[in-house]
C-alpha cells in the first residue's frame, strides 16, 4: 500500500488546526513567517480597520492570512500595505505574549478587539469566536501583541517585528473560511519572508528559473507528452515519440539496476475484483483516491432477481496483485528475500482541480517493488534499497537530498498504528540503524508513519534548488497478514514475511517532469531525445558520401541519430540543432573529410574540436553505456 506522494504543490489544504506540539516545532523560518502575517494584519487594518481576521499560517515558501473585508484587495493595493508594514517593522515592537481566560478572550472577541487594532463596537471578531471554541477545554488560551494589534493566537513567532528580515506579498485569492463552501468567502492574502534580502532574492531567482524550466513549457517545445483531456481524459498523458525515450531509458536503467541487485520481473493486470482491495484496506478507506466500480454481469439476471455484479476496481496500487503472486505458490525460506519488480501502471482518482502537467495525474507508471523478507534478513534488504536510491541520485547529478524517516507514536497504538509494539520498535531500530550506519542525510519524524510501519519520504532537490518528493520507502508488517502470506520456516513453522515497498524512481510521470526541469530540457546524453546529428557544411556529394556511413554505424549501435545533409545555410543547420536540444552534433566540412575526422560540437557547449572518426563514435558510445551526466 505504498502510498506514492504525487505532489506538494502550492494549492494549500485548508489548515487543520495545528496542535500546541506541532507549533513547538515550527522553524525560524517558519516563525518569521507567521510574525509576518501579524504584521500583515497590523497593515491592513490601518487602511481598512473594520477588517476581520481568520487563519492566518505559515505555509510552504511563505504565509497567509484569511480575512473579510468589504474593499476587494487587488494587487496594485500591495505597495501600500507594504509601505505600511515596513512602517511596522521599522517600529521593532516585540512580540508580547498574554495568556488569559476563556471568558476574557470571548469578551475581547465580542468588543471586536482580537484581530484588531482597538475595540470596534458593532463589529464583533466573529472568525475568533469561532477560532475559541475549537481551542480544547483546559489547553491555554494567548494573544499575541504587537503594538496596537491583538491575536488570538498560540504563537510562536520571533522576539520583534524587526526580526522579519525581509517580506513581498505576492498573492491574492479567495478562499471559504476553513475550506468549506458552505462558509463565507473571504479573501486570502499570501506572501513571504525570509531572514535577510540576500535570501528573498535568491528565493524570487530560482522561481524565476522554475518558470522557465516549466516541464509542461518544455514538454510542448520538446514534442515529449500531450495531455488530450477531449478524447483521453484529464491527468491521463500521452507519451509522444521523444517522451517514450525518456520512458524507456529509465525503465532500461531500472531493470538494469534491479536485475543487478537481484530482483525478478512480473506482470499484473490493471484491474482486480473488490475483494482484494478490502483485503488490502482499500476499500473503504481509500475508496474516493480510486475510480469508480466497474460493474460486471456474467451471470445473467438482474439486482432485482437477486443476482449481484461483480464489481473490478483499476489498481491504485501494484503491491495487493504483489501479494497475490506470492501468495501464488507455496514459499520457503529458501525462497527468501523474494524481490518482485514491475513497472506498473496505477490509477487515481485526483480531484480535477488539482491535476497539474505531469506532476498530478490519473494514470502513473510507478518504479515498483515488493521485497518480502525475514526479519533477519530486513536491515541487509532495507540498506541495498537505499544503495539504489544514492546510486540513481548519482546518475542525475542530485548533490542535495534528505530522506524523511517518519516513525509511529506508542500512544496511538491500535488507532493510527497497528498495534505491533514489539514490530514497531524493531523495525525502527533497525531502520534508523541502517540510516546512521550507511551516512545517509536523514530527520526522523515522530507520529507521521503509514499505518502498518514506518516509511521514508525521499526529497530531492533540482539544480535550481527546488525541493520535490520523488519517492517512498515503506516498511509493512501488517498487509502480508492480512493476505495470509506465509512462508515455511527451517523449523517447519507458518511465517508471515515483512514487505518492503520501495519505488526510488517515483512514477514516470512525476520523475521525468522533475528532470525536465533538472536539466531544463537539456538532458545527458544517454537519456536526450535527439542523441547525434549529422551536418554536413553543404549538400556535396563526396561530404554525403563520407557522412552516411557515420550515421549508418551509429544507428546500428542503437543510438537516436538523424542526418541534414541538405544545403541550408549552415548557421541554419546549427539553430536548428540547438533549437531541437540535439545532443551532440557532428560537423563535417572538407577539410575534416581529406583528415578521416569529424568536428563535435555539443548542445550549449559549442565547438569541441575536430577528431578521427573512429575516435569520436567510440566516446559516443562509451558515454552512453556508462550514463555519463
Ligand atoms: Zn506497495
Ligand atoms: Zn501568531
Amino acid at each position: 500500500m505504498a502510498e506514492e506522494n504525487q505532489n506538494p504543490l502550492p494549492a494549500q489544504p485548508n489548515p487543520e488546526r495545528k496542535t500546541l506540539d506541532d507549533r513547538a516545532k515550527m522553524t525560524e523560518l517558519e516563525r518569521i513567517r507567521h510574525s509576518c502575517a501579524h504584521v500583515m494584519a497590523t497593515a491592513i487594518l490601518r487602511l481598512w480597520p473594520d477588517a476581520q481576521f481568520a487563519y492566518g499560517p505559515p505555509v510552504e515558501n511563505g504565509f497567509y492570512y484569511d480575512m473579510e473585508l468589504s474593499h476587494r484587495i487587488a494587487p496594485e493595493d500591495f505597495e501600500k500595505i507594504e509601505a505600511e508594514m515596513k512602517k511596522e517593522i521599522k517600529a521593532n515592537n516585540t512580540f508580547e505574549k498574554l495568556v488569559v481566560t476563556r471568558d476574557q478572550a470571548i469578551k475581547d472577541a465580542e468588543s471586536g478587539r482580537l484581530g484588531g487594532l482597538a475595540e470596534r463596537p458593532g463589529n464583533a471578531s466573529k472568525f475568533k469566536l469561532d477560532l475559541l471554541k475549537q481551542i480544547p477545554e483546559g489547553e491555554p488560551i494567548s494573544y499575541y501583541k504587537n503594538g496596537d494589534f491583538i491575536d488570538l493566537c498560540a504563537g510562536p513567532h520571533v522576539m520583534r517585528t524587526g526580526n522579519v528580515g525581509a517580506f513581498k506579498l505576492t498573492s491574492v485569492a479567495s478562499a471559504y473560511y476553513k475550506g468549506d463552501e458552505k462558509n463565507p468567502q473571504l479573501q486570502r492574502i499570501y506572501g513571504t519572508a525570509f531572514k535577510n534580502k540576500t535570501e528573498m532574492e535568491a528565493y524570487f531567482t530560482m522561481i524565476e528559473e522554475a518558470k522557465r524550466r516549466d516541464h509542461r513549457k518544455i514538454g510542448a517545445e520538446m514534442g515529449l507528452f500531450a495531455l488530450d483531456t477531449e478524447y483521453v481524459g484529464p491527468g491521463m498523458p500521452l507519451w509522444l515519440p521523444k517522451g517514450t525515450v525518456l520512458v524507456e531509458e529509465l525503465e532500461k536503467l531500472a531493470k538494469e539496476t534491479e536485475f543487478a541487485a537481484g530482483y525478478v520481473r512480473v506482470r499484473t493486470p490493471h484491474l482486480a475484483k473488490e475483494k482484494m482491495y478490502k483485503t488490502s484496506g482499500h476499500l473503504p478507506y481509500y475508496a474516493e483516491s480510486m475510480f469508480p466500480a466497474i460493474e460486471v454481469n456474467e451471470k445473467g439476471g438482474t439486482a432485482a432477481e437477486g443476482v449481484e455484479a461483480e464489481r473490478y476496481y483499476l489498481k491504485a496500487m501494484n503491491c495487493p496483485h504483489h501479494h497475490r503472486i506470492f501468495a501464488a505458490e507455496p514459499k520457503s525460506y529458501r525462497d527468501l528475500p523474494l524481490r518482485l519488480a514491475e513497472y506498473g501502471c496505477c490509477y487515481r482518482y485526483e480531484q480535477s482541480g488539482e491535476l497539474f502537467g505531469l506532476m498530478r495525474v490519473r494514470s502513473l507508471n510507478m518504479n515498483d517493488a515488493h521485497i518480502y523478507c525475514t526479519e533477519d534478513q530486513f536491515a541487509a534488504e532495507f540498506k541495498a534499497v537505499n544503495d539504489m536510491y544514492l546510486k540513481y541520485f548519482k546518475i542525475f547529478g542530485l548533490d542535495k537530498y534528505q530522506m524523511r524517516f517518519s516513525t509511529h507514536d506508542p500512544a496511538k497504538l491500535g488507532q493510527k498504528f497497528v498495534n505491533e509494539p514489539e514490530l514497531w520498535k524493531k523495525t525502527e531500530d533497525m531502520v534508523r540503524k541502517v540510516l546512521v550506519e550507511s551516512g545517509i542525510n536523514f530527520v526522523e519524524v515522530a507520529n507521521e508513519a503509514a499505518f502498518y510501519g514506518p516509511k521514508i519520504d525521499v526529497q530531492v532537490w533540482s539544480a535550481i534548488g527546488r525541493e520535490f518528493t520523488i519517492a517512498t520507502n515503506q516498511v509493512d508488517f501488517a498487509v502480508p497478514a492480512k493476505f495470509g502470506l506465509t512462508y515455511r520456516d527451517k523449523d517447519n513453522s507458518n511465517k508471515t514475511p515483512l514487505c518492503i515497498h520501495r519505488a526510488p524512481l517515483g512514477t514516470h510521470e512525476r520523475f521525468i517532469g522533475f528532470l525536465i526541469e533538472h536539466y531544463a530540457g537539456n538532458f545527458p546524453l544517454w537519456l536526450a531525445p535527439d542523441q547525434v546529428r549529422v551536418l554536413t557544411l553543404n549538400d556535396d556529394a563526396s561530404l554525403i558520401d563520407y557522412a552516411q556511413p557515420i550515421v549508418n554505424e551509429l544507428r546500428a549501435n542503437q543510438v537516436r541519430v538523424d542526418a541534414d545533409f541538405s544545403a541550408t545555410p549552415f548557421k541554419a543547420k546549427i539553430a536548428d540543432a540547438e533549437k531541437t536540444r540535439v545532443h551532440t552534433m557532428l560537423v563535417i566540412g572538407g577539410r575534416d573529410m581529406e583528415g578521416g575526422n569529424v568536428s563535435v560540437r555539443l548542445h550549449h557547449g559549442g565547438p569541441q574540436g575536430a577528431k578521427p572518426k573512429a575516435q569520436v563514435i567510440a566516446e559516443i558510445l562509451a558515454a552512453i553505456k556508462e550514463r555519463k551526466a
